[in-house]
Parts: C-alpha cells; sequence; structure tokens
C-alpha cells in the first residue's frame, strides 16, 4: 500500500519552472542549471526504490518524503515503511563517484579524481537522528511502541561504496532484495494489527508538512528576469501566440487549446498559488481580460473577492 507516493519535491519544480526562463546570461543561470540536474537526480534517485518497495507492498504501508515537526524544527524521512512487526527509515543517497565507509567511525569519505578525500555527511546517523525524532513522535501521540529499523540506501548506479568493514545496513538499491526479507524474518513478533497501522500511517500523513520552497523571494528574483509565455507542449523550445481559441507554435506548428493550464502550474511553481488576472495576461502574454478571465475559472481551484480584486489560486 502506498499512501503517500513519491512526487516531485516543490525545489524541483521551481527549477525546472525558472530555470529555462531565465537569460542564459542571467547571474542565476548556472548555479540553477547545476541545482536542477541535482535535484533531479536525486528524484529519479529515490523513484527508483519503487521497484524494490513493490515485493512488500502487500505487507507494508509506505509513506515518501515524509516532513514532520520536533520540538525544534522538522526532520524528513525520504522513505518509511511501516509493517505490522516493525518501521523501517529508508535514507536514500543519489551521490556520484566512488566512496569508502567507516562504520566503527561512522566516516563517509569520497576518493577524489585527482587523490585525497572529502567527508560527506553519514546517512546512518542520518536515518538514527530520524529514528529518534520518530520515535519521540510516536511516545507523544502514545501509540504503541514498536521497534523502529534504518537504512542508508546507496541509488545512483555508477557510485561504488567501499565498507572498511561489515555493515549490513548502509546498502546498494539492489541489496534491498535481500535486506528486506532479512529483517522481516528478524522482526516476528506483531505489534499493531493492520487496521491499527492504516491510522498511524494516516495519522503520520494528516501530520506531515509540505515544503514550499519560493526561489524568487530567497534569491531575490525581480519579475523582468523571469521569461513570460506559454511554452510549446510540443517541441518545449518556443512560446506559444493565442489565436482562434488556441495556442499555436510559431516553431513547430503544435496546436494546444489547454497549454494554458501548464503554463499556470508553472507559475504557482515559481510565484506561488495566487494570481490575480492582470498578472496572468502579463504571463500568458495574452491581452484579453476576459479570455483570461475564462482561462482562470477553468483552471484554477478557487477564487476569492470580487470585480477588479479577484484573485484566483492555481
Ligand atoms: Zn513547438
Amino acid at each position: 500500500m502506498n499512501f503517500s507516493p513519491l512526487q516531485k519535491p516543490s525545489k524541483l519544480l521551481a527549477l525546472e519552472a525558472i530555470t529555462p526562463r531565465l537569460s542564459v546570461g542571467d547571474p542565476l543561470y548556472e548555479k540553477f542549471e547545476i541545482q536542477l540536474k541535482k535535484e533531479t537526480t536525486g528524484y529519479y534517485g529515490e523513484k527508483s526504490l519503487d521497484y524494490y518497495f513493490k515485493m512488500v507492498s502487500d505487507q507494508a504501508i509506505r509513506l515518501s518524503d515524509l516532513r514532520l515537526s520536533h520540538s525544534s524544527g522538522y526532520f524528513q524521512i525520504d522513505h518509511l515503511l511501516l509493517f505490522k512487526s516493525f518501521l523501517l527509515i529508508v535514507e536514500v543517497k543519489t551521490f556520484h563517484g566512488n566512496f569508502t565507509y567507516d562504520p566503527q567511525t561512522r566516516k563517509l569519505e569520497k576518493v577524489l579524481e585527482h587523490g585525497g578525500t572529502r567527508r560527506y555527511d553519514c546517512p546512518v546517523t542520518q536515518a538514527s537522528i530520524q529514528k529518534k525524532h520518530l520515535q519521540s513522535k510516536l511516545q507523544y501521540w502514545n501509540a504503541p511502541p514498536i521497534p523502529i529499523h534504518t537504512l542508508a540506501v546507496f541509488a545512483e548506479p555508477s557510485a561504488t561504496l567501499t565498507l572498511m568493514s561489515p555493515e549490513q545496513d548502509f546498502i546498494y538499491s539492489q541489496q534491498i532484495l535481500n535486506r528486506l526479507p532479512e529483517l522481516q524474518q528478524f522482526y516476528k513478533q506483531d505489534y499493531y494489527r493492520m487496521q491499527d497501522l492504516k491510522s498511524l500511517a494516516f495519522k503520520l500523513k494528516e501530520h506531515a508538512e509540505k515544503h514550499h520552497v519560493n526561489l524568487v523571494d530567497q534569491f531575490g528574483i525581480s519579475r523582468d528576469r523571469i521569461r513570460c509565455g506559454v511554452w510549446c507542449t510540443g517541441c518545449k523550445i518556443d512560446m506559444m501566440n493565442r489565436s482562434k481559441r488556441s495556442w499555436h507554435c510559431p516553431s513547430c506548428g503544435h496546436q494546444d487549446s489547454q497549454a494554458h493550464r501548464k503554463a499556470l502550474q508553472e507559475y504557482k511553481h515559481i510565484y506561488g498559488e495566487r494570481i490575480t488576472n492582470k498578472e496572468a495576461r502579463e504571463f500568458l502574454r495574452v491581452e484579453s481580460s476576459e479570455v483570461v478571465k475564462r482561462m482562470l475559472i477553468n483552471s484554477c481551484k478557487r477564487k476569492e473577492g470580487s470585480y477588479r480584486h479577484t484573485v484566483y489560486y492555481v
């Protein structure tokens, strides 16, 4: 059971929307392009684990990208599998390169190409911190105690990990195929009935907070630096023009009457979910406020206010 399928994180969506709209000469262009690659790799690395988790889908409930509060901030769990006999925290890393790990000192180091090493945050330690936070959360809710196990996973296929001594819980993704059945064998006693486990999963999901990244505010990017327009939904290299109730691409000739929907979603990832008719006219590059009004009414979740003060929520 997958209670919260992995979705693209807000930061990735924002970078996907903004980066192609910045000019190549913009001071942030290169930085965003690098970040975009990194976030994309991370997302697909985490997504690649779907395949391995499917084998326990009838025995475990799965929650992905779970951001929960603790006494002084937030903790984030990449994947949480809830079995009746134990909970499993999976911390995913999508690093590139060759790494060594010493389980005694919990030191994770990248072996650099031109000699030397660089130290990285230890995912085993990160997972154990998440475990402590999750334990206190469950205690606070008076949830029945249940063992919590942690697993750190290297999901980038090209990366290598050399262990200085045996460590069963820092593994490559394909090793999940062996490690999961071992853990199920080890944790034999059931602490929860399935229906109670489901309630716990719902509660965790209910308390999970969405993390909204606003790069425009964070980096102080003015509106004139972000190109307006509706990307062609066919070739994705040119902006479309609106005429005769549809969008037309001057480069490839593609037509799409609903292309503004995707552009409005991009607007949301860049500026936030609130949009006025004037802002939409500028962003979509459509002059008629009547035409834009129809588009907003059909594509937005709700609106507030009336007449000139109407605000739509994408
Ligand atoms: Zn096109």
